[in-house]
């Protein structure tokens, strides 16, 4: 009755390699460092989801033999979020022609209206092939099939941001791709979770928007979940040894990587 992640992307919002650069960890021949943008599909035994899509997502569902989604939440409209949400169009012809259901803040469904005007719960007149979604607020917490999920709240510059706690059959994990802080009130429900994945773009060197080393770190410490995980990260970060330095308890993630919780 495990809870399972697919990390689809783990990327920051320009992806690793970045186009044109030839650092170490973007020539690097290991492919934990090559990083497609943040995006997570969680499975249980009755209900498959993915959080965000990424601009690689299309690429992500076809690498991971991703062929069952029944809903999608969003954590914000950056682009390294959203930009393949128009892809999530095959998942209503896959599930019979029906509306795929999408869980997001009231802003960034505001915000999704205005960057996908196109988008709406009925077929196109013309037959042209266009996304069936319905949208829905999410403030508080909800069932998605046998998962309750719980908005987190967290701050990522000026954009409004949520991560997401998912609770399965007495397990927990926190999900939380973007921040830079992380409020009282959200830290109290991550507390002791099973699995906390946690933004960390890069060491220590700060970010205005991001979680950095020894931020990421701290939160972990307040956390206190029973494995952490780091996502988001830049070229900054070359996988083996950056993880070489993390207490054991808390691994870096890779585009593929399984969890089962
Ligand atoms: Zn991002
Ligand atoms: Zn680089
Ligand atoms: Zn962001």
């Amino acid at each position: 009755m495990a809870l399972r992640l697919t990390f689809l992307g783990t990327g920051t919002s320009v992806g690793v390699p970045q186009i044109g650069c030839t650092c170490p960890t973007c020539t690097s021949d290991d492919p934990r460092d090559r990083r497609r943008r943040t995006g997570l599909y969680v499975q249980t035994p009755g209900m498959a989801f993915v959080v965000d899509a990424p601009p690689e997502f299309r690429i992500a569902c076809l690498e991971l033999k991703v062929l069952d989604v029944r809903a999608c939440l969003l954590t914000h409209v950056h682009m390294d979020h959203i930009a393949g949400f128009d892809d999530l169009r095959r998942f209503n012809t896959l599930n019979g022609k029906t509306v795929l259901p999408c869980y997001a803040s009231p802003e960034t469904i505001d915000a999704m209206h205005r960057i996908f005007p196109y988008i709406g719960t009925k077929p196109n007149e013309l037959g042209l092939y266009r996304p069936m979604i319905e949208f829905h607020r999410a403030t508080r917490a909800f069932h998605l099939g046998d998962v309750r999920v719980t908005p987190l709240p967290v701050v990522h510059g000026n954009t409004p941001t949520y991560g997401y706690l998912f609770e399965h059959d007495g397990k927990r994990v926190a999900y939380v791709s973007d921040c830079y802080d992380i409020p009282p009130k959200t830290l109290a429900k991550m507390r002791g979770a099973d699995v906390a994945v946690l933004d960390c773009l890069r060491d220590t060197r700060p970010h205005p928007t991001h979680l950095t080393l020894d931020r990421a770190l701290a939160y972990m410490d307040e956390i206190a979940p029973r494995r952490g995980y780091f996502v988001h990260m830049c070229h900054d970060v070359k996988h083996a040894e950056f993880e070489a330095r993390l207490p054991r308890r808390i691994r870096l993630t890779y585009d593929g990587m399984k969890i089962r919780v």
